[in-house]
């Protein structure tokens, strides 16, 4: 899988003049790290193709909004497609010699996989093969995969580490992010990918997905709702700005396409604050930043969701230079704002009222 091959250029992005910009397919563009993540392509002098089929999971008005000011750049190209479209994409990548794809796509959600996990496994295993076919045929050698902290299943030895084996998922969803990690490591160990499968520690901010328990809380808190909070309050999540993740995508995508030229690398990655915070202090975080008492329903545990995500950042740190910059309270304030602005408008978006408050 030579680079030479499929553009003419010399062997890797070693090689690359530095005038020349990366070429990006960000797969789940219009998605909430998606968008995130195509605004700092574009903001780092990048071309970037987004591919996303606006899938019904939550409401898609949402997602065009997202997009609709990166839209505008002269740099961004979206299109309406689904990665499961190996016709797509062979026509996509006939077209563009792309330098790295960061797949971001995908059917998110604990809950909503033990619901239909058949559709799960379809979009977030074969969806992965396909695109990885898809990259094999056309000679793209660099490959971000948007993994998850669930893989991890319950453990009770935290904080979480790369190394274990990560081999007892308790929902499809997990399940399905694990098995997409092995498909990624296949392709690298086959055809010589360069890859990094970032793990995601519940990620926040503006545009969050409304399904998420951040974003859900927020919306019942202005609707004077009770809050259904599953178990006693004491389960925890080590919640990462959006920023700081995608700062971490960034330095992967940089990380591979080094890569890929010269040395292949498969590396699995967390991308977390390593500072776990409970559900009853998330609750009372928010409702001091929203300015409002919530009532809280007290509901029994769910079926899927772990009792704790924390991450153990060493390997981030020493492979990515990771560190994140913004706290829990900072990046609140930051979503209030936005949550604020967002819903104070005419078209502002429903949420499903059946949610998860895990990713
Ligand atoms: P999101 O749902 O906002 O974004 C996913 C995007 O993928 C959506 O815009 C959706 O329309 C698109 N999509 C779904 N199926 C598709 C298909 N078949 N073809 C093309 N596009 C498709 O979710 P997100 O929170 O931005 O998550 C992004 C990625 O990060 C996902 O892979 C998710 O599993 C992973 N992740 C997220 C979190 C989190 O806290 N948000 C945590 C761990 C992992």
């Amino acid at each position: 899988m030579s680079r030479e091959k499929r553009n003419g250029r010399s062997a890797g992005s070693a090689g690359r003049p530095d005038a020349e910009r990366l070429k990006v397919l960000v797969t789940g563009a219009a998605g909430f790290i998606g968008s995130h993540f195509c605004e700092r392509l574009l903001a780092s002098d990048c071309d970037v193709w987004g591919l996303d089929n606006f899938d019904p999971f939550y409401d898609p008005g949402i997602k065009r909004r997202n997009v609709r000011e990166l839209t505008a750049h002269p740099n961004m190209r979206l299109i309406e497609g689904d990665i499961r479209d190996g016709v797509l994409l062979d026509g996509l990548f006939s077209d563009v010699p792309f330098d790295v794809v960061v797949h971001l796509a995908a059917r998110p959600g604990v809950r909503p996989s033990i619901e239909e996990p058949e559709l799960c496994f379809d979009v977030n295993v074969q969806g992965t093969l396909v695109l990885l076919e898809a990259m094999r045929r056309h000679h793209v050698a660099a490959i971000v995969f948007g993994s998850s902290s669930s893989v991890y299943g319950d453990s009770d030895t935290v904080p979480l580490e790369e190394s274990v084996a990560a081999d007892r998922p308790i929902s499809p969803y997990a399940a399905s992010k694990r098995a997409g990690e092995h498909v990624c490591h296949t392709f690298h160990h086959l055809y010589g990918m360069s890859v990094h499968c970032l793990r995601f520690f519940t990620v926040f901010g503006p545009r969050q997905r409304p399904d998420l328990a951040i974003h859900k809380f927020a919306r019942l808190m202005v609707e004077q709702t009770a809050l259904p909070l599953y178990g006693d309050g004491s389960t925890s999540r080590d919640y990462t700005y959006v920023a700081d993740t995608v700062e971490g995508v960034m330095r992967s995508m940089r990380g591979v396409v080094e890569a890929s030229g010269t040395d292949p690398v498969f590396e699995v990655i967390n991308l977390g604050r390593s500072d776990s915070v409970t559900l009853k202090e998330l609750v009372r975080e928010l409702s001091s930043q929203m300015g409002i008492e919530p009532r809280i329903e007290w509901l029994p545990n769910q079926p899927g969701d772990v009792t704790m995500t924390c991450a153990s950042d060493v390997r981030a740190r020493s492979l990515l230079g990771f560190e994140p910059r913004v706290d829990l309270s900072e990046g609140l304030a930051r979503f209030v704002e936005w949550f604020r602005q967002q819903y104070s408008g005419n078209d502002a978006p429903l949420l499903k009222p059946e949610s998860s408050s895990a990713t």
